[in-house]
């Protein structure tokens, strides 16, 4: 076996190790087919109030500028698909929240991995990113073959769905590359353009940033455009609608990452807690969870928005 083939057996072998999903690499190169596509959707306004998504264009479209050196992109899936969900009938969260902010949970298996390298490689640079606007993350997915994009943008795996988090780990090693999924298994279905409740999925695989629920109850700080009134299907901090309506997330199985496991509380709330709730309540349900970006107001403001 040559080195590199070695490198990248070793790193997918210990990515495994650390409860890593899926593990695939790809060259750190100029994203040329993406260049395009990134323009035309930032020039359409589909990102909304999102202003950070127009900075760095040149580093978010070639790697080697954001990362010294940078010669591989290893592009990893991490699991948070749930095995219990919240009462029926209750205001949502997003099932990627449920648990603790999956920044840092995955940062620090990031570094970790990066350490391995380094102990049995020898001295190799790098950079972590998890859910971090520099990187397009699918685009590289799909580039290391993870799997493919879906109709409502994000990425698939065949055995596993979507429910899982992207991270990316770009160091100065050249490995051995996978090839780019190349097959897009959608075919004919339109189920989450149909079932998507803002309209927000648009037909060229992109979704339109500034409709999405998602966007709506956690990126944007202004008041909720009256427009959407009524048709947030009871969601107060992101959506799943694309997600669980999609026919490859039959096969996801439950994750095994105990920081996941969301407060008991949580699960059991009714539309009338969350109504009532308090500054404590939110403090303690959401402690340490990515549900704190919005904070205590915010989350009132989306409740506030979505009551009938
Ligand atoms: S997350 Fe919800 S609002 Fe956003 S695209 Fe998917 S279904 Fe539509
Ligand atoms: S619901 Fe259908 S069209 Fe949408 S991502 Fe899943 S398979 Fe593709």
């Amino acid at each position: 076996m040559n080195r590199r083939k070695q490198y990248s057996s070793f790193i997918k072998e210990q990515a495994k190790r650390l409860g890593f999903l899926g593990c695939g690499i790809a060259k750190a190169d100029f994203l040329e087919e993406e260049a395009p596509r990134l323009e035309e959707w930032l020039q359409n306004g589909y990102h909304g109030e999102m202003r950070y998504m127009e900075n760095h264009f040149d580093k978010r479209l070639d790697p080697r500028l954001l990362v010294d050196g940078a010669k591989s992109v290893i592009s990893l899936s991490y699991n948070y698909f749930p095995s219990e969900v919240q009462e029926e009938g209750s205001y949502k969260i997003s099932k990627y929240a449920y648990g603790q902010d999956y920044h840092h949970i995955i940062k620090d298996k990031l570094r970790e991995l990066l350490q391995l390298i380094n102990d049995e490689i020898g001295e190799v640079s790098g950079r972590c990113f998890v859910d971090s606007a520099p990187v397009l993350e699918r685009a590289w997915a799909e580039k290391s073959g993870l799997g493919w994009n879906g109709k409502h943008s994000l990425l698939i795996q065949k055995q596993q769905g979507s429910f899982f988090f992207l991270a990316e780990l770009i160091i100065d090693l050249e490995l051995e590359y996978d090839e780019p999924f190349k097959t897009d298994h959608c075919g004919s279905c339109t189920r989450c353009i149909d079932a998507c409740p803002t309209q927000a999925i648009l037909p060229n695989n992109t979704v339109d940033g500034s409709k999405c629920i998602s966007y709506l109850t956690i990126e944007l700080k202004d008041a909720i455009p009256s427009e959407f009134k009524g048709e947030m299907q009871d969601w107060m901090f992101g959506c799943d609608v694309c997600q669980d309506v999609c026919p490859w997330n039959r096969f996801s199985q439950p994750h095994e990452e105990s920081l996941f496991t969301p407060q008991e509380s949580l699960l059991q709330m009714t539309k009338r807690d969350w109504q009532e709730l308090t500054q404590e309540t939110f403090s303690k349900v959401f402690k340490k969870s990515a549900v704190k970006r919005t904070k205590f107001s915010g989350i009132l403001r989306n409740i506030d928005f979505i009551k009938e």
